[in-house]
């Protein structure tokens, strides 16, 4: 089946009038911002999107992206892959005043005008969908990545065994001092 093209630019009011569709793939590599924090940049995101108006007379453009990424995981500096679902749910805004207006389930996209590169609508979306702190979902994964980082090193997620090591210690102190 022959993948549909997206048009580079799009007029948003104009799509969301005639209830348009916005269905096709963007190479990663287009995505400059994204790519950047990516460990490779093959690959492309898969966009299906609606437009229209909707029972409260706002102009809307919703549906789904996906793709997947490869990140570094920060626990074990290894190759972390991981799939993206991002549901999109934006209301067209021409300031951004009109934002706070907006519906709790909807995300405001700033559209002055009448021109908006598909692009930057994906890209944006993409880089509100990436962990702030890429992980590794269990150790035993990182330690599948093969590159275990060494323990001396301070592990991200190492607050709460250490605030045990201190209870413990506080204990013993009270048990030596009664
Ligand atoms: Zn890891």
């Amino acid at each position: 089946m022959q993948i549909p093209t997206l048009p580079d630019r799009i007029d948003p009011w104009q799509l969301a009038a005639e209830s348009g569709r916005l269905d096709g793939e963007l190479k990663l590599a287009a995505l400059p911002r994204l790519a950047a924090l990516l460990e490779h940049a093959d690959g492309a995101v898969s966009v299906a999107l609606a437009a229209g108006i909707d029972e409260q007379g706002l102009r809307f453009v919703e549906g789904s992206l996906q793709t997947e990424v490869e990140l570094i995981c920060q626990r074990c500096l290894g190759p972390l892959r991981l799939s993206l679902k991002v549901a999109v749910s934006l209301a067209l805004v021409r300031a951004e005043a009109e934002a706070a207006r907006l519906p709790e389930q909807r995300e405001p996209l700033l559209a002055a005008g009448a021109d908006l590169a598909v692009a930057d609508l994906v890209e944006d979306e993409l880089l509100l969908a990436l962990p702030q702190i890429p992980r590794h979902r269990d150790a035993c994964e990182c330690e599948a990545a093969g590159r275990y980082a060494p323990p001396s090193e301070p592990a991200l997620d190492a607050g709460q065994p250490r605030a045990f090591a201190a209870l413990a210690s506080l204990l013993q102190d009270f048990k030596r001092n009664n």
